[in-house]
């Protein structure tokens, strides 16, 4: 189900979600490890006519020109530990528009302080709040092959970092072989490659 604010539900979420399991009577609600919902068991045509309601594409979700998938912890505004916001910076990557449609699903977690409970460094896009700004890192993985990304900037600011993440995306739809993952393609070019196109 598309449109969850990084995990934050208010009221009328709620209702959303209440209306729509009624209505397709969905067995079981699954909240996934991303912040999503998947609703599980749909008979095959009431899952299509709520892929229509909910305006889902119908192929590969992931051949699109935005993140799949983007977590944020609660932040400064609702954790004691955080030191930055992070719901901001959840909806602007998530409506982040790219030059094209990424080679893989890209998966992206913000962590609004050092202690990482989003796990930032096994994201592909991962954010982690420091003292100095946003710390940055590209090519994580927590799959059957776990990576750690690679640190490609710390020390930004909001803009600062939203810029450089979109375009280290840009830069990686555009150089990637089609389904090959960050952490796979980071791998290959490895990080001095990276910094050399996204910074300076
Ligand atoms: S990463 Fe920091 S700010 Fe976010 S939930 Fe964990 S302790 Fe709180």
């Amino acid at each position: 189900m598309p449109g969850i604010n990084a995990g934050m539900l208010t009221l009328k979420d709620l209702e959303r979600i209440t209306d729509l399991v009624r209505r397709y009577e969905v067995p079981v609600v699954k909240i996934t490890g991303t912040q999503g919902l998947y609703f599980q068991g749909l008979a095959p045509e009431k899952h299509a006519e709520m892929m229509q309601e909910l305006e889902l594409p119908a192929g590969l979700v992931h051949t699109r020109n935005r993140a799949r998938s983007v977590q944020a912890c609660p932040g400064k505004n609702w954790c004691k530990y955080g030191t930055r916001e992070t719901e901001h910076m959840a909806r602007a990557i998530a409506e982040m528009e790219l030059d094209g449609p990424l080679p893989c699903k890209v998966k992206v977690g913000i962590s609004g302080c050092r202690m990482c409970c989003c796990e930032s460094w096994m994201r592909d896009v991962g954010l982690a709040a420091e003292k100095n700004g946003w710390r940055f890192s590209f090519g994580g993985n927590a799959a059957g092959r776990p990576r750690i990304g690679d640190l490609v900037a710390d020390g930004l600011d909001d803009e600062e970092a939203l810029k450089l993440v979109k375009k280290t995306l840009n830069y990686y739809l555009k150089t990637a072989k089609f389904k090959i993952r960050s952490a796979r393609f980071m791998e290959r070019i490895g990080i001095e490659e990276l910094k050399k196109a996204v910074l300076g």
